[in-house]
């Protein structure tokens, strides 16, 4: 059995900066416990799946980005046992924490809806939401000879609400600049009743983009079997219950996901299995000396890294306060943002907060598309990641944490 003053569990976005952050403040014992030898900047497999960057950009060997002096057990957490302040691994190791911080991501479920899991990858299906199969999405893209291209958008919470469009208007745009668009349908299928959940962000994009480039859109609509070898969707009227079954030519899944199951099953999680923390202060709600962020956490907005951005200040400066014996006082309002890119060069820079309230970084109108928008998405906002971010160093945002 091993005893660690800060158990990070995670070695994510969130994770890594949390760990590093704590380090900075003078705590020297800080393990983090993450199984996979690779660290994944998946903002970057919109790019992938549109062609732009190469899969290999958006991974780092986790060694690499462990911070220095912090212990990394190469393990996945299986067991928590809060009230004795320990947890087992997988691998059997019993770790002991004096401070908690739970962050394992979350999880991809690929076998809940029939024919998803065998045919993602091949046959026109394809899918940005994993490094194996997000190369198939380019290559279905570039090889598309016209013909029924179709997206979908299952019932949230999702990791980054805005990935299941924005391939579809790189797609969109790629096909318009290879002449194939008065051959193709280009069709969403969306859980959700608006293209967006934030009112000025959702007209923009139905304006600016859906209406003019004749996107075809069905809202409240779920996909819940795939049948490759007949080449069809069906998809299920979330109000009425009926089904459509839709050919496809290609078809970008986005699979549905939820809290990882060991947390489902731990006493740690909330109904849904994400770690129950204040939505204000990051604390777990029964357990003190347990925190939580980014998409394993309960915290009602959208599941993002730049979200991670603005919840990591709060997070650190309430459990460095709670170690000292203090409170937890600092607050988080929700800040996320969504880089909405809308085609090749161009982008909606969506930041808001709980309230749906639109939280902008520039002084300018984000709702309308542009290319400033597009080049800080491509080059800014992955140096800030790979440099601030998971290297515990704030950068400003227009949160007010
Ligand atoms: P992750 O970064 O997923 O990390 C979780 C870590 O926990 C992993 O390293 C994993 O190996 C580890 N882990 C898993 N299980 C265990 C276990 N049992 N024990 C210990 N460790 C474990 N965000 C944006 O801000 N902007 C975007 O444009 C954007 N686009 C996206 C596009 C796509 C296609 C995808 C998939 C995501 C996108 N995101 C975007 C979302 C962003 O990547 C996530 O919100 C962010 O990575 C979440 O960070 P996290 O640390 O909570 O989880």
């Amino acid at each position: 059995k091993v005893h660690h003053r800060v158990v990070v569990i995670g070695g994510g976005a969130a994770g890594l900066g949390i760990a590093a952050r704590v380090l900075h403040a003078g705590i020297t014992d800080v393990a983090i416990v993450e199984p996979s030898d690779k660290h994944y900047y998946q903002p970057f497999w919109t790019f992938v799946g549109g062609g732009v960057v190469s899969r290999e950009q958006s991974v780092k060997p986790m060694a690499d980005l462990i911070p220095k002096g912090a212990t990394w057990i190469r393990d996945a957490a299986a067991e928590f046992d809060p009230a004795n302040n320990s947890l087992k691994t997988q691998g059997g190791k019993e770790i002991s924490y004096d401070y908690l911080v739970v962050c394992p991501g979350l999880q991809i479920d690929w076998d809940k809806i029939p024919g998803v899991k065998e045919a993602v990858g091949k046959d026109g299906v394809c899918s940005n939401y994993s490094y194996d199969t997000v190369n198939t999405t380019w290559e279905n893209i570039r090889n598309f000879k016209g013909g029924n291209a179709v997206f979908t958008f299952p019932p949230p919470p999702i990791k980054c609400a805005g990935a299941p469009q924005k391939i579809m208007y790189l797609a969109e745009d790629h096909f318009r600049k290879h002449g194939l668009r008065d051959k193709s349908r280009i069709i969403f299928y969306c859980a959700t009743p608006t293209i967006f959940s934030v009112p000025k962000y959702a007209i923009s994009l139905m304006e600016q983009v859906v209406k003019p480039r004749h996107i075809e859109v069905h809202f409240k609509h779920n996909l819940v079997e795939l049948r490759p070898a007949s080449k069809e969707a069906v998809f299920k009227n979330l109000d009425t219950g009926d089904t459509i079954v839709q050919p496809y030519d290609m078809i970008h899944v986005v699979p549905p996901m939820s809290a990882p199951d060991f947390l489902k099953k731990s006493p740690l999680g909330n109904e849904g299995g994400w770690v129950d923390v204040s939505k204000d202060t990051l604390q777990h709600v029964r357990y003190p000396n347990v925190f939580g962020i980014g998409d394993a956490s309960s915290l009602p907005t959208s599941k993002t890294a730049a979200a991670i951005r603005a919840q990591s200040p709060v997070l650190a400066a309430n459990l460095l306060s709670v170690m000292n014996g203090g409170q937890p006082v600092a607050k988080y309002d929700g800040y996320t943002s969504c880089p909405l890119i809308t085609g090749y060069g161009k982008l909606i820079l969506a930041e808001f907060d709980y309230d749906l309230k639109p939280q902008e970084t520039f002084p300018f109108d984000q709702g309308k598309e542009r290319y400033s928008m597009y080049l800080l998405k491509r080059y800014i906002i992955p140096a800030i990641y790979w440099k601030g971010l998971l290297k515990g160093y704030q950068w400003p945002h227009p949160g007010k944490a």
